[in-house]
């Protein structure tokens, strides 16, 4: 069994982008800022951010973070969205989801300049990606490419089934992993929660990837012996032999089913380092599109 180390991956493409950096700076060129707003107080939030920026300034980026209470009206976000639109310094910026309840996300998404948008969520980029041309793709199922590409996992003709159809996560991965490309060009199976008989098609699965928000619902039965393993689910199940009180858990029983993986990601330090520097790649395209 392989374990596809998302986190020592991040650090290898780390370095990568710092000699990018440094070779910008010497040239006096445009050193990439990515900004990110986040609103309310919420834990996991918080920590996605803090990762976010800390590791911009690995690489040398420049990074802002623009903090607003939970109470911020619609108005007042949107304005937000515009004055980071319109900084002609920032290169590219995301809005942390999730947003608090009277916040419409699909509003803000839809404000967010299609030329700033590193999450790659926005229509335009959504639309330029299912139609093949250049664009900033969602971090997480473009980090997940660059994982099984940097690991030299075929993906060609091979079934792959993807476990929750989410905006930003399942739904991008099917279109990724279906076109006629490396990797790409799998037979590509969508699940979600009306699914029949999930189990059985995960049986099916050469490469799996489950993002559904349910710990450890994965489990070795349900996963055929030599399958990839892709756990983008992260999960704070209650542990109270654990300092904070919580331990990390994935959409995979890692215990039981990596007896069965032929590669299989942990769970932290498998998808989450790749969604970074996957937004950090974004970011630097950003910076040298003008
Ligand atoms: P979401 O919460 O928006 O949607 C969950 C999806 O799972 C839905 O499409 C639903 O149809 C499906 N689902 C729910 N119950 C199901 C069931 N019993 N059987 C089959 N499908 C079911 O999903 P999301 O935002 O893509 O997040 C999924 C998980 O991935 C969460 O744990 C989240 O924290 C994590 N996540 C991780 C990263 C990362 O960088 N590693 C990034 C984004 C999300």
């Amino acid at each position: 069994m392989q374990l596809l180390d998302g986190k020592s991956l991040s650090q290898t493409i780390k370095e990568e982008l710092k000699t990018e950096v440094d070779a910008i700076r010497q040239a006096a060129g445009k050193i990439p800022h990515l900004a990110a707003v986040l609103v309310g107080d919420d834990p996991a939030s918080q920590v996605y951010v803090r990762n976010k920026v800390r590791s911009c300034e690995e690489v040398g980026f420049r990074s802002s973070l623009i903090r607003r209470p939970a109470t911020i009206s619609q108005e007042e976000l949107l304005e937000v969205v515009e004055t980071l639109n319109d900084d002609p310094d920032v290169d590219g910026f995301i809005v942390q989801l999730p947003l608090p309840a009277h916040l419409d996300e699909d509003a803000i998404n839809l404000a967010i300049s299609p030329q700033k948008d590193v999450d790659g969520f926005t229509p335009v980029n959504i639309g330029r990606m299912t139609l093949g041309l250049e664009a900033y793709l969602p971090a997480t199922p473009n980090g997940i490419m660059v994982l099984l590409e940097r690991y030299g996992i075929e993906t060609s003709g091979k079934e792959v089934v993807v476990l929750g159809r989410s905006n930003i996560v399942g739904t991008p991965m099917t279109i990724l992993l279906s076109r006629k490309r490396q990797p790409g060009n799998a037979t590509v199976t969508l699940c979600h929660s009306r699914t029949r008989d999930l189990a059985a098609h995960c049986r099916r699965a050469d490469i799996l990837i489950a993002a559904i928000g349910i710990p450890e619902m994965v489990t070795a039965d349900m996963v055929k012996e030599g399958a990839v393993i892709i756990d983008v689910g992260i999960n704070r199940v209650d542990d109270s032999s654990r300092k904070r009180g919580y331990r990390l858990a994935g959409d995979v029983d890692f215990e039981s089913v990596k007896a069965k993986a032929s590669a299989i990601t942990p769970v932290p330090g498998g998808v989450g380092p790749m969604t970074i520097v996957s937004l950090m790649m974004n970011t630097l395209k950003a910076s040298q599109a003008k």
